[in-house]
């Protein structure tokens, strides 16, 4: 983070910013300002040596109006409790938006995975799910995976919390491997959703794909298979980077090769065929599409004026503060917010949720079909909104995502 401002603030500012404009009162600020349940764990570990060492880990359930609680599971030494908050709000807003029959949660815990053997990632993991387990479950909160987690994170989450109920609960988790009830075309979701809303925001502009190119932040879930997808599609990606290093080539990476040496050397940097560069440097070179896709809060105050894209395509949650969004869009930039963009994996998450439920399973070319009619509606339904009311996507994608939460609190009531 560059800045004081924590990514709570951010969210904290485009919900009141979403709130005025739809005319809602104090009340209704405070009410969706704030989580509804909020846990917090401890994570006592043996160590080898006999030792013990706690970890702490929350669950924030930010919305429960709308259906169960959903949202991913994130280890990382950045974790805390704002930040999971943060999250769990924009889960809210990003399910009510694509119109998932879901309320917002997230998790983290505070660790750092590639620090960490496999057996102790695995001990962390299931004790964190006994210590959520009274909380969580198909029709209570259903986490999934997120920055420093993945299908094998799920298949413990599953195993743990199905070995307490006594039978197999597929729909506790979703983000599963295949073999374990997971849905194809989980896996690229977030990423090919990404690729859907960049073409649909090229298409806008009038720019052919091929005449496009694009600078991807973050090589990893999200950012790999976008950078794939949108190669795929005749985007000429110049620039990638992960958290060692960025790597250019004005003339357009080849993508395959750039995963296949991430797969032998673990990072992009020493890529033949680029020049090395400077990850700062990466996110404000010239081009059509920026495709933030690591972490929070990277184009801020400090850097929004250097930015040179035509469009920014948020494959992160939350990479863009409030400050810098107000000095993007005076320079025209189009901002496609991440509640839509980076969607992709949760409308995938409730196909997978679905699937378990009724134990029957889609073709990958079922899920991709109606993924892809998802993330248009929900693309469709923000250009329209902001049209009729002059609104950046942005305020547009939240105030349409609050006014449907807003409208599932009133029509349900105030209890008692
Ligand atoms: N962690 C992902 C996100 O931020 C996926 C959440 C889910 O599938 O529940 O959208």
């Amino acid at each position: 983070m560059s800045t004081a401002r924590t990514p709570l603030d951010e969210a904290r500012e485009q919900l009141s910013d979403a709130i005025k404009a739809l005319g809602y009162d104090a009340g209704m600020f405070d009410m969706l300002a704030t989580p509804r349940r909020e846990t917090t764990v401890s994570i006592p570990l043996r160590r080898d040596d006999g030792t013990i060492e706690l970890l702490v880990g929350h669950r924030v359930q930010h919305n429960l109006t709308r259906g169960p609680a959903k949202g991913g599971l994130r280890f990382s030494p950045d974790v805390d409790l704002d930040e999971v908050r943060a999250l769990a709000m924009w889960m809210t807003w990003k399910c009510a938006l694509v119109d998932v029959p879901y309320g917002g949660a997230k998790g983290g815990v505070n660790i750092d995975p590639p620090q960490l053997l496999p057996r102790r990632l695995e001990r962390v993991t299931r004790r964190y799910t006994s210590e959520i387990m009274p909380i969580i479950g198909p029709e209570r909160d259903i986490p999934a995976p997120d920055i420093g987690t993945d299908e094998q994170t799920m298949a413990w989450m599953m195993d743990t919390f199905s070995t307490a109920q006594g039978h197999t609960v597929l729909g506790v988790v979703t983000g599963k491997p295949v073999s374990l009830g997971g849905s194809l075309g989980r896996a690229s979701a977030t990423s090919r959703g990404v690729a859907i809303v960049a073409d649909a925001a090229l298409e806008r502009l009038g720019i052919e794909p091929d005449q496009a190119t694009a600078v991807v932040q973050g090589f990893g879930k999200v950012g790999r298979g976008a950078a794939r997808f949108l190669a795929e599609s005749g985007v000429k990606v110049i620039a990638v980077s992960d958290q060692y290093g960025a790597i250019h080539s004005p003339d357009g990476l080849d993508v395959p090769a750039v995963e296949a040496h991430v797969d032998e050397c673990g990072t992009v940097v020493g890529f033949a065929g680029a020049d090395a560069l400077d990850n700062d440097v990466m996110i404000q070179l010239e081009c059509t599409l920026l495709i933030p896709a690591a972490v929070e809060g990277v184009i801020h105050e400090g850097n929004a004026d250097g930015v040179r894209a035509t469009i920014i395509v948020e494959g992160a949650n939350g990479p863009t503060t409030a400050a810098a969004d107000r000095i993007l869009e005076h320079k025209g930039v189009t901002i496609v917010p991440d509640i839509l963009a980076n969607a992709g994996g949760v409308i995938v998450s409730y196909f997978e949720w679905v699937q378990a439920n009724q134990a029957y399973w889609w073709s990958e070319s079922e899920v991709e079909e109606r993924l892809e009619q998802r993330m248009r509606a929900a693309w469709r339904d923000v250009i329209k909104y902001s049209q009729a009311r002059t609104m950046s996507l942005r305020s547009a994608a939240t105030c349409l995502a609050v006014e449907r939460v807003a409208e599932a609190h009133v029509v349900r009531g105030l209890y008692p």
